[in-house]
């Protein structure tokens, strides 16, 4: 029994490969266990390898939901999930993060590489602008984002990220406590006009 409410959709961007260490697929593993237990949908870019594929294979076989979001031309290069709940085929890059961030009501980033940072930057910067209000959730899982997240730190010191938009990415290194954060998370709310939204 999950001693937190468990959310509709989650959003998860990982890698889409399985990375050096056994901890990271164990990770994926564990999430997808999770949301399955927690009867939470997971939503996600539909690769059937890597860390997104763990992923997807462990939320299945535990009963779980899991909706894909993938372009056409990765459909073509053979690397979408055969077995996923729903597989939703787009046009482009850009049209596979707007539907998942309409499809989600929170993010969870586990590690990965530049596909993974685009989409945890995108989600974070869509926040800071007021496009969405959703809790955006990081499980360091290994210490693997340490030195992003000094980076993020420099950022701050340098006022080219304020410390309030700084917060917004909710950090744990055990998987019940980003998920904890992310259900407590109240949003730093600015009212944004309506043609960035658009
Ligand atoms: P990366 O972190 O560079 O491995 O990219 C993973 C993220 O980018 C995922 O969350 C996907 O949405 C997207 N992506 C990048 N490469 C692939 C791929 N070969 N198959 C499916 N999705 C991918």
């Amino acid at each position: 029994m999950a001693d937190y409410v468990a959310f509709r959709r989650v959003c998860v961007f990982c890698g889409s490969n399985p990375g050096r260490r056994a901890a990271y697929v164990q990770a994926a593993q564990q999430l997808g266990r999770q949301l399955a237990a927690d009867g939470t949908d997971v939503v996600y870019g539909g690769g059937c390898r890597g860390l997104m594929g763990a992923l997807a294979d462990s939320a299945i076989s535990s009963g779980g939901r899991v909706i894909g979001v993938m372009p056409q031309a990765l459909v073509d290069m053979e690397v979408a999930h055969r077995g996923l709940s729903e597989m939703h085929i787009v046009g482009s890059m850009h049209e596979r993060k707007a539907k998942m961030t309409g499809f989600s009501d929170a993010f969870l980033v586990l590690p990965g590489g530049w596909g993974t940072m685009d989409e945890l930057c995108e989600a974070l910067t869509w926040a800071q602008l007021g496009i969405h209000n959703k809790p955006c959730g990081l499980w360091n899982v290994e210490g693997y984002f340490d030195s992003l997240l000094a980076f993020l730190d420099h950022a701050v010191a340098e006022e080219l990220l304020k410390a309030k938009d700084r917060k917004r990415l909710l950090v744990g290194k055990e998987l019940s406590e980003v998920l904890a954060a992310m259900r407590s998370y109240v949003p730093v709310w600015e009212p944004v006009p309506a043609k960035l939204r658009d």
